[in-house]
């Protein structure tokens, strides 16, 4: 066996072998109900927090935007694709984070490869948070930085790690002295729903002479008293320097949207290559996400709900003593550690049996003996769906198939 299409074979053979092989499955969404392989389930898998993704509001004006503009961004927005409706959408957004200036990208995705590709590169120092999102870390890896992954949430570690690096100690691999430092992090993590400290990264970020990104992918539109994120919860939104929203989640649409200082967003326009060699944003995309910012303004409900539910569930999961993850704010995301892949996967089947989708997550996309059954809450969930919920899990937990399936 020695050609590349026997290798790929045998990797995803094992794969497979190891319990690790991901697979699409079709699936049909309306609202908090999700049809798969033909059964209809309450949906707890997605990341529409707020239900936005079919309110007609956010269909009105994107279904206005076509007729009006099209189905297409055309061309990069530097070539002939930019159009007022963007830089409408990027005012609003910069004034709804706190900050000056924004620029809108394809998705988050590219939004924080983007910002950490251009900002940082050979010289310079990247610390990021051991749990941030996968594309912070790849991000990190291509911009040539010297990358100092610190332990989730420990930011004495952080503090020591960067005290270690000056100028007359750089970090490994780096031959001269520090250029610039960045502090990067999720502000509500993916995988465990808990929050960074931003205040305590704020002084960190000034202590060291460094810049601090955040990604408040799973934070915008769900935390913070508009909506804004947690560094609108937490007070420091005007002390970030760069901060990372995506439209995919609570604001119902795609796109990533980086807010900033006119001069960071300035050099993004400039020379941030996934957004100069990239389509630009179709329009009615930028019209979804613009009424989804009506909507967190003129119906909070939907958000004080969400907040409600989240932390009520977690009320409920430590009364059935279940392990989960601690956190200073409740999010809507919420592991039931299980441990081994096995026993996630069979909470997951359990659940799905008593009419739930909650996904089991595994490696590589946590850490080894870290797999669980993540549920991530959404604002449109009755009260009976919720006791169902915590009856269903008490079931799987008193059955005893925690560990091992
Ligand atoms: N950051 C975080 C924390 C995320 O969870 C995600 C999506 N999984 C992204 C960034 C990427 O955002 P998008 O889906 O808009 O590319």
């Amino acid at each position: 066996m020695n050609g590349w299409s026997d290798q790929l074979r045998s990797e995803l053979a094992q794969l497979e072998a190891d319990g690790l092989r991901r697979q699409l499955h079709p699936a049909e969404r309306h609202g908090r109900i999700i049809r798969r392989a033909g059964r209809d389930l309450v949906n707890l898998g997605g990341n529409d927090y707020l239900g936005f993704a079919e309110h007609p509001r956010l269909k009105d004006a994107a279904i206005a935007a076509i007729r009006d503009h099209g189905v297409g961004g055309t061309a990069s927005r530097l070539v002939a694709g930019n159009l007022p409706l963007h830089e409408q959408l990027e005012a609003r957004f910069a004034a709804f984070k706190h900050h000056e200036a924004a620029l809108f990208c394809p998705c988050g995705y590219t939004a924080n490869l983007a910002v950490v590709t251009t900002l940082a590169g050979k010289g310079d120092v990247i610390y990021v948070d051991k749990l941030a999102h996968a594309s912070l870390l790849d991000a990190a890896q291509a911009s040539g930085a010297v990358t100092r992954v610190f332990p989730h949430l420990n930011y004495e570690r952080l503090d020591r790690l960067m005290e270690r690096h000056t100028d007359a100690n750089p970090a490994g691999g780096s031959p001269g002295p520090v250029r610039r430092r960045f502090i990067v992090t999720d502000s509500v993590f993916s995988m465990d729903g808990d929050v960074a400290d931003l205040p305590r990264l704020c002084g960190l970020a000034r202590r060291h002479d460094a810049a601090l990104i955040v990604d408040e992918a799973h934070a915008t539109g769900v935390l913070g008293p508009t909506g804004a994120g947690l560094a609108e919860l937490q007070g420091v939104a005007d002390r970030i320097d760069v901060t990372v929203s995506t439209a995919g989640k609570a604001l119902g649409g795609l796109g990533g949207i980086i807010t900033a200082g006119r001069q960071v967003i300035d050099s993004l326009v400039t020379q941030a290559r996934p957004f100069i060699y990239t389509t630009a944003v179709p329009p009615a995309q930028v019209a979804a996400v613009s009424a989804a910012l009506d909507l967190l303004v003129s119906d909070p409900q939907p958000r004080l709900r969400l907040a409600e539910l989240s932390a009520c569930v977690r009320d409920r999961l430590q009364e059935l003593d279940l392990p989960t993850v601690a956190t200073t704010t409740p999010t809507p995301i919420i592991p039931l550690i299980t441990g081994s892949s096995e026993a996630a996967l069979d909470l997951s089947r359990h659940l799905e049996a008593e009419g739930f989708y909650v996904p089991a997550i595994r490696p590589p996309t946590v850490a080894r003996g870290s797999s669980r059954a993540r549920l991530s809450l959404r604002a449109d969930l009755t009260d009976e769906d919720i006791d169902r919920l915590c009856l269903a899990i008490g079931h799987w937990r008193g059955a005893g198939r925690r560990e091992g399936g």
